[in-house]
């Protein structure tokens, strides 16, 4: 199966990189405006191919992306030192208003995965551009918090001293400094996590849980400062949100999706977990939330909205 990528820089070439890995797919198109960095990302990335898997990884113009299964898309600007996600914006729209119709043209029935930041409201875009091409918007998925969900499990899971696979916990709504931690129904090994820390004798009271959101929350920008993009876990995200749809593996993930209505913010898009496989979402659930979370999905989805607010009000 073939999966295009858009945007050959840190995170799009790591993503290929780790699908490599891992033996997802049987064809990557690398896409880029600058065409030698595709180029030269792809070589690179095809000889690890004979230590891996046997995928096809090569660059390519849109027209290449004919009969893609999945489409990733991590074109665009990066988040400079100090910016926020939603600074970056107004730069993204603008590159998304020349990507995605190329992409459509070629390859209208993909499943979009729309990584690049501000996620949540590119996400947004791309499905509003989706419909306007008389396209089905639920083809258009987001990365959202997968990448967050995974942050939080890998520090709960050192904390506990637990493998984090056997870690359950969501982060929700923004991806983005408005995230939410679903506590309430983090758990380890199916025992709810309160539970398991007072029999494990390990303190996670309120200083404990404040210093792994912490970490989450600000793991972007701490990354950043330090070396200037991330990408090995994002890499890995993208990879592993496109083996769920290429396997049709049900798989439980934070991806974000336009919603109609979250937490009582209407027309927004923000990460909740989903039912991920062949056809991209199969179905969403709702969430036992407490009524400290639900408050703080409904500021994180209103924070959403008003930067879809702000980006229509300076379009028209
Ligand atoms: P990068 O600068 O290394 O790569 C971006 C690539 O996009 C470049 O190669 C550039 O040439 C290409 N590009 C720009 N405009 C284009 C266009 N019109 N058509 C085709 N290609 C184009 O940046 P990066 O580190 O790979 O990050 C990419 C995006 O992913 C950023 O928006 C970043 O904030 C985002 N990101 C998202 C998450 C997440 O969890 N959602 C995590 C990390 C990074």
């Amino acid at each position: 199966m073939k999966v295009g990528i858009i945007g050959s820089g840190m995170v799009g070439a790591t993503a290929a990189y780790a699908m490599v890995m891992r033996g997802v797919g049987r064809e990557i198109v690398l896409v880029d405006v600058n065409k030698e960095r595709a180029q030269a990302e792809a070589d690179d990335i095809l000889h690890a191919a004979p230590f891996a898997h046997a995928i096809n990884v090569h660059a390519g113009d849109y027209n290449e992306l004919a009969d893609s299964k999945v489409i990733v898309v991590t074109a665009g600007a990066n988040q400079r030192t100090g910016e926020t996600r939603l600074q970056l914006l107004g730069r993204n729209a603008s590159v998304f208003k020349q990507i995605i119709p190329s992409i459509l043209e070629y390859a209208p029935n993909a499943i979009l995965l729309i990584t690049t930041n501000p996620v949540d409201i590119m996400t947004h875009l791309a499905a509003r551009m989706v419909g306007e091409h008389k396209l089905p918007p639920r083809n258009v998925i987001g990365s959202g918090t997968t990448l967050d969900t995974a942050r939080f499990r890998a520090l709960l899971g050192r904390k506990v001293g637990v493998d984090p696979y056997h870690i359950h916990g969501y982060v929700i709504g923004e991806h983005g400094d408005s995230e939410v931690f679903a506590w309430s129904l983090a758990a380890v090994g199916g025992i709810p996590m309160e539970e398991f820390c007072k029999h494990q004798n390990v303190d996670l009271c309120g200083p404990a849980r404040e210093e792994i959101e912490q970490k989450v929350r600000r793991a972007a920008y701490a990354i950043i400062e330090g070396k200037g993009a991330t990408y090995y876990g994002i890499g890995s995200a993208l990879s592993r949100i496109v083996e769920a749809i290429l396997k049709d593996q049900r798989t439980i993930l934070t991806i974000c999706k336009p919603e109609s209505e979250v937490a009582g913010v209407k027309d927004v898009t923000v990460a909740l977990p989903h039912l991920v496989g062949g056809q991209g979402v199969i179905s969403s659930f709702p969430l036992p939330l407490n009524d400290r979370e639900q408050s703080l999905l409904h500021a994180s989805a209103a924070v959403v909205r008003k930067a879809i607010e702000q980006l229509d009000a300076e379009v028209s």
